[in-house]
């Protein structure tokens, strides 16, 4: 059986880009994941020539141009710009909040204009503390008509926001929202960083230049076969789960969820856009997803006669449903840091990732991160 430097569990993008760099350092890699595929949850299927983000739409974006310059030296991307659209009751606006959006709701030409209002409307809410005593919101309904009034918030915000957490806004958290920046500008792209787009050819082809070098196991758990797979290695990254690699001796952390209603369909073009966000109660999704709008653009969207979409409905965690976004409330913190104790005593292993940390992370900190720890493996 052959030997190596480093096992690693999880061919996500934190797994992968350990492995490129261990690779490219001299070092032997054995990837494993349990998955069927590489990639984690980037991982994209194809379907009709679209690529499907199985996982969730994940659209890369940093203002770290070392990142970006590395990822671009594997895989050219292309030139997508995340501008979702919300649907409210059928009213169509623009995100996140600028002046398209202000021109939609209230007719508002000038910036002034727009200001004029929200500052009103934010008074009124002060006011109406004030009214009642109090001078810091109760909840998050009361932030985020501080913030930005009452008309955002009523189309744009508490739908949404109630579908997302499974909660009225009023038993919300004040915290949650910290900002909701609001644009004087004509300006529909919603990510103010630098460089934002889609690797060429989709993800998959990111992980498999990142992967080059390395042997691959799929359908391989690290769990159910810890002591031979740990025998195979020097060292091992483990990026999967950290309560499960304790066996959850000491709880199990929760997560949110989404789950998604997947639908391919014979027209060339559904809604026109990626992403189109239902900010109302009533509709059950929260979001629908169009995959061809990421890698498709101009002519080239009708040439390809079919088309995919996803509706997502956000939902609470339970066993055997996928760890999506971990809850940072008091409980699993304490519980994240008592397995990080144990996970500080460990010799030959090392623990990165969104599920080893039990944090999220958008894949450019993932990939940064994941560098950090290899070089300071290699130094
Ligand atoms: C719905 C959603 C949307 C997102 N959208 C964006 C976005 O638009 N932009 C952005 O930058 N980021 C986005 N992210 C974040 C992005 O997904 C993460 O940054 C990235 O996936 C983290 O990579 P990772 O390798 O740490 O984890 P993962 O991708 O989860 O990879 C971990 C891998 O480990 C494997 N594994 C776990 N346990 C075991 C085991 N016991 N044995 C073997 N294998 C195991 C898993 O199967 C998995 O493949 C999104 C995340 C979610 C949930």
């Amino acid at each position: 059986m052959k030997h190596y430097d480093y096992l690693i569990v999880g061919a996500g993008i934190f797994g992968a880009t350990f492995a490129h760099r261990m690779t490219q350092d001299g070092r032997s890699c054995l990837v494993i994941d349990r998955r069927p595929h590489i990639g984690g949850n980037t991982y994209c299927e194809n379907i009709e020539g679209i690529n499907v983000h199985k996982y969730g739409a994940h659209i890369f974006h940093t203002s770290d141009k070392q990142i970006w310059d590395f990822v671009n030296s594997l895989v050219p991307f292309n030139r997508y710009t995340n501008s979702p659209v919300a649907n409210y009751h059928g009213e169509l606006y623009n995100l996140p909040f600028n002046m398209n959006t202000f021109n939609r709701m209230w007719g508002v030409i000038t910036p002034q204009q727009a200001l004029d209002i929200i500052e009103q409307q934010r008074n009124e809410a002060r006011l109406a503390m004030q009214n009642e005593g109090r001078t810091e919101p109760a909840n998050l309904e009361e932030q985020a008509l501080l913030l930005v009034g009452r008309d955002i918030y009523e189309k744009l915000i508490k739908g949404y926001t109630e579908k997302q957490w499974g909660r009225p806004c009023t038993q919300l958290p004040a915290f949650i929202i910290k900002r909701l920046p609001v644009r004087l500008v004509f300006d529909n792209n919603y990510f103010n960083d630098l460089y934002q787009g889609i690797p060429i050819g989709g993800y998959n082809r990111l992980i498999e230049r990142l992967l080059e070098g390395s042997d691959v196991m799929l359908n391989t758990d690290f769990l159910t076969n810890r002591e031979s797979l740990t025998r195979q290695a020097d060292k091992i990254l483990y990026t999967g789960a950290i309560d499960a690699f304790y066996d959850f001796c000491y709880g199990k952390l929760e997560y949110r969820t989404v789950r998604f209603e997947q639908s391919t369909l014979d027209i060339p073009n559904y809604q026109g856009n990626a992403v189109i966000n239902y900010t109302d109660a009533q509709t059950p999704y929260t979001r629908i997803i169009e995959h061809k709008h990421f890698e498709m653009f101009g002519p080239d969207v009708d040439k390809c006669p079919h088309t995919v979409i996803s509706k997502e409905y956000s939902t609470e965690w339970t066993e055997g449903m996928e760890p999506y976004y971990p809850i940072n409330d008091q409980r699993n913190t304490n519980l994240y840091q008592q397995y990080q104790q144990l996970a500080r005593q460990e010799t030959k292993v090392l623990f990165g990732g969104r599920l080893a940390e039990y944090k999220y992370y958008d894949m450019a900190p993932t990939i940064k991160n994941s560098l950090i720890l290899a070089d300071s493996q290699i130094h």
